[in-house]
């Protein structure tokens, strides 16, 4: 027998036709602030031909002191004073893109949904608010398995959330979320997380793709293996006509601590020595090869550059463009 049950996107459509909804809805300005009325949830760039729409997932913050455990404290705190932010409170964006490039259009991580924590979960609305539909998104390429970045990927009726996309994971990543009895072989702590990636890992309605090191998710967008964060965290590289952008995931986190203090790990990186080895490697490449990069947790949108700084780096915002189509 089959259940016929209205999806989220059957609701999402009834509650836009709702007056009350129609009222509530700006006008559709460019630089719109679509959740909070504070700031806009997406924005647009590009690399050579590809159109990039930065969508935000929302925001959360995590303990300044777990950014750099191998650093003594009042290092972390002398950093943090001199670079204005918070000695305590992390303030972590979370910063998804679409990459337009041909006839596809490919979403990196599906961010949390409502089951993680209240500021995040807005990636749909700040998707609908940049006018790209759910069901244009070809490709969803998923960097590691982590809460912030996968637990969206299911809706409040176990369907996946973007029903025309091709999914695709690191190998390696998967495997490991999913090895027998993981969640027996973690701390207790972070036992959660494993069952939470697992229900990700294994939602109905999506088709997932293991994929190795330098995947060719489209031509010009290559899945890279960036491990250490997360044991199979994986890296985007978008080239278009000469230009590149690297999407770093997790791998390089904060726009000064993970630039200016590369060896510093945090606490939730999960194999701190390739996490380091992976940074430096990654910081490497985009200074060298003048390569924009965007990051998941930098301050939205969370585009620019990096160029090397005596023995470490320094990162560089693009400039925000409000007229960019
Ligand atoms: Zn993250």
């Amino acid at each position: 027998m089959t259940i016929l049950r209205p999806s989220r996107r059957d609701i999402l459509k009834m509650s836009a036709m709702a007056p009350a909804f129609a009222l509530s809805a700006p006008a559709l300005a460019k630089v719109a602030a679509p959740t909070n009325g504070q700031s806009a949830g997406y924005f647009r760039f590009s690399v050579g031909a590809a159109k990039l729409t930065v969508i935000s997932d929302g925001h959360f913050t995590s303990s300044a002191r777990d950014i750099g455990i191998n650093a003594e404290e009042d290092e972390i705190t002398a950093f943090m004073v001199a670079h204005f932010q918070d000695a305590t409170s992390h303030y972590e964006h979370t910063n998804h893109v679409v990459i337009e490039l041909g006839d596809n259009k490919v979403l990196v991580d599906v961010g949390s949904g409502n089951r993680f924590v209240s500021t995040t979960g807005r990636m749909l609305e700040n998707l609908s608010a940049s006018g790209i539909g759910e069901d244009e998104i070809t490709h969803v390429a998923i960097t590691h398995a982590h809460p912030d970045h996968i637990w969206g990927i299911r809706d409040d009726f176990d369907e996946a959330i973007f029903p025309n996309a091709d999914y695709l994971i690191g190998a390696t990543e998967f495997d490991w979320w999913m090895f027998d009895d993981r969640v027996n072989l973690v701390d207790a702590s972070d036992q959660s997380m494993v069952v939470g990636a697992v229900n990700s890992l294994t939602a109905t309605g999506q088709q997932l793709t293991r994929v190795g090191n330098d995947h060719e998710v489209v031509p010009g967008v290559t899945m890279i293996a960036t491990p250490g964060h997360t044991i199979g965290h994986m890296s985007l590289i978008v080239e278009s006509e000469g230009h590149s952008l690297l999407i770093t995931g997790d791998a390089i986190r904060d726009p000064y601590v993970s630039v200016e203090r590369p060896e510093w790990y945090a606490q939730i990186d999960m194999d701190p020595e390739t996490t380091v080895a992976t940074r430096k490697k990654l910081l490497d490449m985009a200074a060298s090869d003048r390569m924009a990069i965007l990051s998941y947790h930098f301050p939205f949108p969370g585009v620019g550059h990096v160029v090397a700084n005596g023995n470490a780096y320094r990162f560089i915002p693009a400039l925000w463009q409000w007229n960019q189509g």
